[in-house]
C-alpha cells in the first residue's frame, strides 16, 4: 500500500477522532523517524513523551523481545515476575508507598479520583477535587471534568460532580475554593497542554501546607512530567515536597502502554480488593519495557543530559528570541520547553514538517517541543536552524 491508500483505509474505517499529519511513519531508531515514501525526519515530538528514550531503544526492545517468549499476558488475579519488581522500582525512585498499575494516563487519574473519593467518603464526606485551569488529565469523563477547559468537555455534559477550577500557580485562588467538602488538589507541576507553564516553588510548597493543614491530598499529575522529562527523575522532585498521589504514563513504558497511580503511605490501603482494576495492567511484557526504560535512564545518564542538552536547547532558542519578533517568551525545565508566540503556531508546525523536523503546538500560540532524552547538540543545532528558516 502506499500513503494515499493508507490514508483512503483510515478515511473509511477508523473513526475520524484526530487531526492528522498526511504522513504513514514506518520505521524509528533514537530521534529519526521514516514514513512509507523513505523520508527521514528529525523527532522533536515523540508521541507527547511517550518515545522518550527515543524510538526502539535497544534496552526496550530487547527487554521485550525476551520477555515475549515466556509468556504474554498474566491475569491479575495471579502474580507475574515483574510487577511487584515495577513497582519496587517506581516507590525507590520517588516516596515510600504502593502503586496500581493500568494501561493509559487518563486510567491512572481515574484510579487517583477513585481513591481520594473513598478516602473522602469515610473521612466526614468530602468530595471535592480543586484542580486548574488550562490543566490537561485525559479524555475519560471524569478525567475531561477534572481537566477545566471547555473545548474538552462542552459536547459530553452532564459531567460527573465534584470539580472545583481555579487559576494555576494562584495559592489565594485555592483558599478561596476550599470548602468542608474539598478532599483533594490536583495539578501538573509543569502544564503540558495549558502551554508549557511551569509551577512556582514559592505556591507548590504552600499547597503542601495547605494540604497538610487541612487533611487534603495533594496530587500530582505526572504523566507527561515523569520519567525525567524535566532533568528529574519525577517533576516534584525540583520542588523540594512528596505529594501524596503520583499517576503516570506516556513515557513510563518505552512506547508501550502502561500507566501507574503511586499512593504514599498514608494511602495505600483505601483501594481494597475489588474496588479497582484493570484487565491489562502490570501485564510482564509492559512491564520488562519499563524496568528496561529505568534502567537506561540510570545506567546511560540520561538525567544530566536531559539537564545539559536542555541549558544548550533553551541557550539556543534565546538566541534566536533576539532575531526573531515573534518569539514572546521561551519557557520550560529539562527538556519540556515552550515557545511562545505573539502568533498561532500551526503554520509553524507544518513549515517544520516539511523542512522534517517533527514538533508541536498547543494553546494556539505555544511551540512545544520535547525531543527524547539521548538528544545531542549536533541534533539541536539542526533543529534549531531549521526553526530559524521557518520562522
Ligand atoms: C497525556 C496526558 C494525560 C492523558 O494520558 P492518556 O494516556 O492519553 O490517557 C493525562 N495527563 C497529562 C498531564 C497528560 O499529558
Amino acid at each position: 500500500m502506499n500513503t494515499k491508500e493508507v490514508i483512503a483505509q483510515y478515511d473509511k474505517y477508523v473513526m475520524n477522532t484526530y487531526t492528522r499529519i498526511p504522513c504513514v511513519i514506518v520505521k524509528g531508531k533514537g530521534l529519526k523517524v521514516w514514513d512509507l515514501d523513505g523520508n527521514e525526519y528529525l523527532d522533536f515530538f515523540p508521541g507527547w513523551a511517550v518515545s522518550g528514550l527515543g524510538h526502539c531503544h535497544p534496552k526496550v526492545v530487547n527487554a521485550v523481545r525476551s520477555y515475549l517468549k515466556k509468556i504474554i499476558h498474566v491475569p491479575n488475579n495471579y502474580y507475574n515476575m515483574l510487577q511487584g519488581k515495577l513497582a519496587q522500582e517506581i516507590i525507590e525512585n520517588s516516596f515510600e508507598g504502593k502503586v496500581f498499575f493500568c494501561n493509559s494516563g487518563a486510567e491512572a487519574n481515574e484510579g487517583a479520583i477513585k481513591l481520594v473519593r473513598s478516602y473522602g467518603n469515610s473521612s466526614g464526606g468530602r468530595y471535592e477535587i480543586i484542580t486548574m485551569e488550562n490543566s490537561f488529565h485525559g479524555r475519560t469523563l471524569t478525567t475531561i471534568t477534572a481537566t477545566a477547559q471547555p473545548k474538552y468537555q462542552k459536547d459530553f455534559e452532564p459531567l460527573p460532580a465534584g470539580f472545583k477550577y481555579v487559576d494555576f500557580n494562584d495559592i489565594k485562588a485555592i483558599e478561596n475554593a476550599i470548602t468542608d467538602k474539598t478532599i483533594a488538589i490536583m495539578l501538573e507541576p509543569i502544564q503540558g497542554e495549558g502551554g508549557i507553564n511551569v509551577a512556582d516553588q514559592v505556591y507548590i510548597k504552600a499547597l503542601r501546607g495547605l494540604c497538610n493543614r487541612k487533611d487534603m491530598i495533594l496530587i500530582f499529575d505526572e504523566v507527561q512530567t515523569g520519567m525525567g522529562r524535566t532533568g528529574k527523575m519525577f517533576g516534584f522532585e525540583h520542588y523540594g515536597i512528596l505529594p501524596d498521589i503520583m499517576t503516570l504514563a506516556k513515557s513510563l513504558g518505552g512506547g508501550l502502554p502502561i500507566g501507574a497511580m503511586v499512593a504514599g503511605k498514608k494511602f495505600t490501603d483505601v483501594l481494597k480488593p475489588g474496588m479497582h482494576a484493570s484487565t491489562f495492567g502490570g501485564s510482564p511484557v509492559v512491564c520488562s519495557a519499563s524496568l528496561a526504560v529505568f534502567e537506561a535512564i540510570k545506567k546511560e545518564g540520561l538525567l544530566s543530559n536531559t539537564v545539559k542538552m536542555g541549558e544548550y536547547l533553551v541557550g539556543k532558542l534565546n538566541e534566536l528570541k533576539k532575531k526573531k519578533s515573534i518569539i514572546k517568551e521561551i519557557r520550560g525545565k529539562g527538556l519540556m520547553i515552550g515557545i511562545e508566540l505573539t502568533v498561532p503556531g500551526k503554520e509553524i508546525v507544518e513549515k517544520c514538517f516539511k523542512e522534517r523536523l517533527l514538533i508541536n503546538c498547543t494553546h494556539d500560540k505555544v511551540l512545544r517541543i520535547m525531543p527524547g532524552m539521548i538528544v545531542t547538540k549536533k541534533q539541536i543545532d539542526r533543529a534549531v536552524e531549521i526553526l530559524d528558516k521557518v520562522m
